[in-house]
């Protein structure tokens, strides 16, 4: 068990999928949360309030565009301002656009390098001073299997994700004779919303019913065949948060069923 009583924590796009599992997963060990992400604001002050609930801790959104510096900043002050402290920073928000390279909308490919990539920076880098001076911290940037390898038509996510794992161990070496620490994660399928437009998608182009573009999905890459889930990520989450951790230093740790075993 990792006691987080007393610290703060920071997920960027925690409104769903991956980002909201590993916000619970801090909740439960008693981590102040700053959510952020989309969506409709009466879902939003209703997920702030069941967890407050749910775990006993503080619960705050801020609705920072994650494509925006300058509300990455602010949002990062915000955390702090609300908690008096941000002791571990969670970037996960990120979109997908699927596109062979010479038809790729330039537009598509700046949105996903600026969300996927250059908002892990801009979060770390208004992150980091606070920490610095608090002498603990904890970084965890959410990649993909897709940092790791690549896949057809995602070359604007493939090359953001390896972009986060090189910056994820830049982060790591500057840090490396401090308290605090950086790694990347790096999932396999997951079934968020993410990923159920892809399913969708398959279904669509190959008439299949979506349950059968799920399972093909998975045969496809996947050797478990089974969805990596968020409650599992968001406890390795965690783990990199404990003590135990501390010396894990710009790792780019796989949950993957597999993929990049094969
Ligand atoms: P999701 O679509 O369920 O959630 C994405 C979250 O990011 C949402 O909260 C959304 O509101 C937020 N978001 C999107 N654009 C934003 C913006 N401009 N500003 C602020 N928030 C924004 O996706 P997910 O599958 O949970 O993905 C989360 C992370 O995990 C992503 O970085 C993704 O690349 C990564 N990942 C997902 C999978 C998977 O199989 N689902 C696998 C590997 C890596």
């Amino acid at each position: 068990m990792t006691n987080l009583k007393g610290k703060a924590a920071l997920v960027t796009g925690s409104t769903s999928g991956i980002g909201l599992g590993i916000a619970r997963q801090l909740a439960g060990q008693g981590a102040d949360l700053m959510l952020n992400g989309f969506g409709d604001a009466g879902y939003i002050a209703e997920l702030c309030r069941s967890l407050s609930t749910e775990f006993g801790v503080r619960v705050a959104h801020n609705g920072a565009d994650m494509s925006k510096p300058e509300e990455i900043e602010a949002m990062v002050a915000a955390a702090e301002a609300a908690y008096g402290r941000l002791d571990v920073l969670v970037n996960n928000a990120g979109i997908q656009h699927v596109a062979p390279v010479d038809a790729f909308p330039v537009e598509r490919w700046d949105a996903v390098i600026a969300i996927n990539l250059s908002a892990v920076f801009h979060g770390t880098r208004a992150a980091l001073p606070g920490m610095k001076a608090r002498g603990w911290g904890r970084v965890i940037n959410i990649a993909s299997v897709h940092g790791l390898v690549a896949s057809v038509n995602k070359s604007a996510y493939v090359a953001a994700k390896h972009g986060v794992i090189g910056l994820t161990k830049v982060t790591a070496l500057e840090l490396a004779e401090t308290n605090i620490t950086c790694n990347a994660i790096c999932p396999g399928w997951v079934l968020t919303p993410l990923v159920q437009k892809q399913i969708d998608a398959l279904a669509a182009s190959r008439n299949l019913s979506v349950e059968e573009a799920g399972r093909e999905l998975l045969s496809e890459k996947q050797p478990s065949k089974s969805f990596v889930t968020p409650e599992q990520l968001g406890e390795l989450a965690v783990f990199l948060c404990s003590e135990a951790a501390g010396n894990m230093r710009g790792a780019a740790l796989t949950m993957d069923g597999g993929w990049t075993a094969q």
